[in-house]
């Protein structure tokens, strides 16, 4: 199966179906079915993984630290640093903290896990020092809405941006009236997490599922294929499950038809005007 890939703005190629770790490293029980889950995911080319070092307090990096022993070559390493470390001291501090765990040198993306209370000009700053002394790959942002992606992109560097991570699936679609268009008018990519509705709700959703129907598919299948349609978008389900983790990485093989599309727009409809961008 041929994983479909999408270009990050400095042109590195990363999987359009990556994995999620929220809940990960929560408790010593799951820990090893969590390792095995993200390896089996990681072998059926699902190298992206993201993370946070707000997930269990650091447990969720640790856990992923163990996944990707002996394949970090191979992969797309993501975090999260938490807003309240998102200052000039704070953030390299926070970087090094986050590298321990994931028992690596580099991260491939990090990014500011939400606005948080330090001048976004001093994170932009420390962002770009990490990277040019080659601990980050590159930064990005997460739950920005259009007006902070706007204001980013003012500052020195802000321009470098490399994504925006942002709640996206079927049921919530506020971000395609404008922050989506913003971010493609930018040559930006968008991370869509969350893209099985996170609690569940849309695992057996009915539209999904007699869609999938078409394509010898399951509900979470079609989210799936569906949050990465436009070869744009890079989508991070999480699962901490081997036959859950094999449907995921399944679901590139979909490709939703028009008849699909309409479907889900006439039960999800697009949004005409402006909403907050809607977070977790
Ligand atoms: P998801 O939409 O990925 O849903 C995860 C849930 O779906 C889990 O309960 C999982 O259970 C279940 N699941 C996964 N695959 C299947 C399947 N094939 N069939 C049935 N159930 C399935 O929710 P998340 O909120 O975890 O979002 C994904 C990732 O996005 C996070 O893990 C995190 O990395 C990131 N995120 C980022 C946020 C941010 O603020 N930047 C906020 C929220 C998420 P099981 O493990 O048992 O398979």
């Amino acid at each position: 199966m041929t994983m479909p890939h999408v270009k990050l703005p400095n042109g590195v190629s990363v999987p359009a179906l990556g994995q999620g770790t929220w809940y990960m490293g929560e408790t010593a029980a799951s820990a090893k079915a969590e390792v095995t889950a993200l390896q089996t995911g990681i072998e059926l080319g699902m190298t992206l993984i993201d993370t946070a070092e707000a997930y269990a307090d650091g447990g969720a990096e640790k856990i992923v630290g163990q996944a990707i022993a002996e394949r970090r070559d191979k992969l797309f390493l993501v975090s999260k640093v938490h807003p309240q470390n998102a200052s000039a001291m704070g953030l390299p501090r926070a970087c090094t903290q986050s590298l321990r765990r994931l028992q690596t040198e580099h991260i491939d993306l990090y990014l500011l896990h939400w606005p948080g209370p330090h001048p976004l000009a001093e994170t932009v700053e420390a962002f770009e020092r990490l990277r040019d002394a080659g601990h980050i790959g590159a930064w990005g942002v997460s739950n920005f809405d259009t007006d902070d992606m706007a204001a980013l992109t003012q500052l020195p560097g802000g321009g470098n941006c490399a994504t925006n991570q942002i709640l996206y699936n079927p049921e919530t679609r506020s971000i395609e009236f404008d922050l989506l268009p913003w971010c493609r008018s930018r040559s930006m990519s968008i991370m869509a997490y969350s893209p099985l509705g996170h609690t569940g709700s849309l695992l057996h959703n009915p539209t999904l599922t007699e869609i999938g129907k078409r394509h010898n598919a399951i509900a979470a299948q079609v989210a799936l294929a569906w949050s990465i349609r436009d070869g744009a978008t890079i989508s991070i389900p999480k699962s901490g499950s081997l036959p859950h983790v094999r449907e995921n990485a399944a679901a590139a093989r979909i490709q939703l038809t028009t008849e699909d599309l309409a479907a889900i727009d006439a039960a999800y409809p697009s949004p005409r005007r402006k909403q907050p961008l809607a977070v977790l």
